[in-house]
């Protein structure tokens, strides 16, 4: 009863007594359905929810508040599925993980965020970290801090000595044995373990590396480092939890291997061949890109001492063929949702990746979609994200002038909304 009285007093509360509505005025609408930009539309928003959208501009009748933005396109809150929101990479970024402790990386995490958001970011997938980004997470939904709504993986999964292994490169005395619990598996049974241990951790969704990775400190950048059965494992754990997958992977065989376990999305897909391109359209499987992590990462590798010695000659190789294998992919069909690694590259310029893309033939449109609907779709959120609808959370981003005719400007987002609240203006 006391429990009754309680929930009462709370929706009282938040009944219309303190509703405000509001109502932006939009020169152009991408409203993450239809593929073309509508004119002179209101989006009337209540309780961060988005209540009804018109044609023309609907005029204030009580307190509602106007926002104008007649000289701009509102589009929905852009989606990234691929950050690292507790690190942003530099020379440093490998003594540091001896040197700083949780609380050094979440206090400069909490930068990372802001400018996530500010950037029109207002959701994201984390792909990985120590489990700070579980924290971020939780201080974001609650107010504390300023950062989109974020998806967390919490730790990667890996196999011994692969990439994510937490041990790598390190002197053996120091190397110990990271088991399913710090997410290192060597069986179908441990990688049901590791899935298990992260929901308790607070993950959402999970990542595995089913192939070596440029940043980590070893040699092998792309052979497969999971079995079928142990990537098959992980989907089966996760879908019990409702939990999307995500593979990271350069090389073929661990993307054919990751495809065939139900892996959801494929990260990077550096050297992606038909074969497997073709086996992702029957699967339904997403490409995620990060076409920007691979420039970075062959830029930094030219300069001396950015990177670890055993990371150059795999960084100079792998980076610049991301691109290209996106474009072969997108023409052959492959589902793609927008990624960009944040956190190897610095956070907040997310929106370079929509040049990349179009750059590599993908039109200006269904790049903006990459990071609406169909990220919304990859994450099975598109009930409520993704696209401008009545009932939909109301998170809205407009940027100055046309996107469709110059994309650049999708690197400027001039006003930012997440579930009604106006972040920048
Ligand atoms: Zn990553």
């Amino acid at each position: 009863m006391k429990q009754l009285l309680f929930s009462i007093s709370i929706s009282l509360f938040s009944l219309p007594l303190f509703a405000q509505k509001t109502i932006i005025h939009c020169g152009g609408l991408i409203d993450g359905v239809s593929e073309y930009i509508q004119k002179e539309k209101s989006i009337i928003i209540e309780d961060g929810k988005i209540l009804s959208v018109k044609n023309g501009y609907e005029e204030a009748l009580g307190k509602e508040s106007i926002i104008n933005l007649k000289s701009s396109t509102v589009m929905p809150g852009l989606m990234d599925m691929h950050v690292h929101m507790e690190h942003e990479s530099s020379p440093k970024s490998y003594e540091n993980r001896f040197r700083q402790n949780d609380t050094d990386v979440a206090l400069q995490a909490t930068v990372y965020c802001e400018r996530t958001l500010m950037a029109g970011f207002t959701t994201v997938r984390d792909l990985g970290g120590t489990g700070v980004n579980v924290s971020l997470q939780k201080a974001i939904d609650r107010g504390f801090i300023k950062g989109p709504r974020i998806f967390t993986a919490e730790k990667s999964i890996a196999t011994t000595g692969g990439h994510a292994d937490p041990s790598n490169g390190v002197k053996k005395e120091y190397m110990g044995d990271p088991g399913p619990k710090e997410g290192v598996i060597n069986s179908p049974e441990e990688a049901r373990q590791a899935v298990r241990q992260r929901y308790k951790n607070g993950a959402d969704c999970i990542k595995i590396t089913a192939t070596g990775g440029v940043l980590s400190v070893a040699k092998d950048g792309q052979g497969p480092q999971f079995t079928v059965e142990e990537v098959r494992a992980v989907v089966d754990a996760a879908n019990d939890y409702g939990f999307v997958t995500a593979a990271h992977a350069h090389g073929p065989e661990g993307m054919k291997r990751a495809v065939l376990g139900g892996i959801h999305s494929i990260e990077h897909g550096t050297k992606m061949n038909e074969e497997v391109m073709d086996l992702m359209v029957k699967h339904g499987t997403y490409l995620v890109p990060t076409i920007m992590a691979g420039k970075f990462v062959a830029e930094k590798a030219l300069v001396k001492g950015y990177f670890p010695e055993v990371i150059v000659p795999k960084a100079l190789e792998i980076g610049p063929l991301i691109q290209e294998t996106f474009g072969k992919a997108y023409k052959r069909g492959v589902k793609i949702a927008f990624g960009t690694d944040s956190g190897v590259s610095a956070h907040g310029q997310n929106g370079k990746e929509f040049f990349y893309m179009v750059e590599a033939g993908m039109p200006p449109i269904e790049a903006i979609f990459s990071a609406t609907k169909y990220a919304s779709e990859l994450m099975r959120i598109n009930d409520r994200l993704g696209s401008i609808e009545v009932g939909k959370i109301a998170d809205i981003v407009a940027v100055d002038g046309n996107p469709l005719e110059n994309i650049k400007l999708m690197e400027d987002v001039s006003f930012v909304m997440k579930e009604g609240v106006v972040y920048k203006q």
